[in-house]
């Protein structure tokens, strides 16, 4: 590692620590004394995607989360839901340790997690995804969604449009209602 100021080629460590999921040195130039830092992480092993027509691409986790993104567009969530649902989808997949997954599969984990968050992102990420062939297919996929009205608490008379977690579609809706 080259000092940054005189660009000598070598330095000491004077303190290490570990931080997140890499660690942090203090190094100071053999040269010019100057102290700088560097940190060392573990690079994450190569992971392809396999898409639909069998072509091979990298995971970029930049195409993942603009994906989520476009679904979630304009809707109500809660800040960093959306960052944390492709972050939490790379970790999965990074944890599998696997070094090739099906577009397919990286699909239904968006789907499931934005099930849990918000429906209409849901059918948004759905619609594109599965590739409805018509206006049945998005139909029969908003039925599955209100047939799990069944499930509800007694005194629910009607699935919420959007998860109760979200405090900015209450608020909204209880707006209404006071009208
Ligand atoms: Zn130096």
């Amino acid at each position: 590692m080259k000092c940054p100021y005189c660009g000598y080629a070598d330095s000491k460590v004077i303190d290490s620590r570990d931080v997140n999921e890499g660690i942090r040195r203090r190094r100071q130039c053999l040269g010019c004394r100057a102290r700088f830092t560097t940190y060392e992480r573990l690079q994450p092993a190569g992971l392809f995607v396999i898409k639909k027509d069998r072509r091979r691409e990298e995971f970029s986790q930049e195409k993942l989360l603009s994906g989520i993104h476009r679904a979630c567009e304009k809707r109500p969530l809660p800040t960093g839901a959306v960052d944390k649902l492709a972050v939490d989808i790379e970790a999965q997949l990074y944890q599998s340790g696997r070094s090739e997954v099906a577009s397919s599969v990286i699909g239904d984990m968006v789907m499931a997690g934005l099930k849990n968050l918000d429906y209409i992102a849901y059918i948004r990420f759905a619609s594109v995804y599965r590739d409805f062939a018509d206006i049945t297919d998005l139909k029969r996929e908003v039925d599955t969604l209100l047939t799990g009205e069944v499930a509800l608490p007694p005194g629910t008379s009607q699935l919420p449009l959007i998860p109760a977690e979200e405090p900015m579609a209450i608020t909204g809706s209880q707006r209404r209602r006071r009208r």
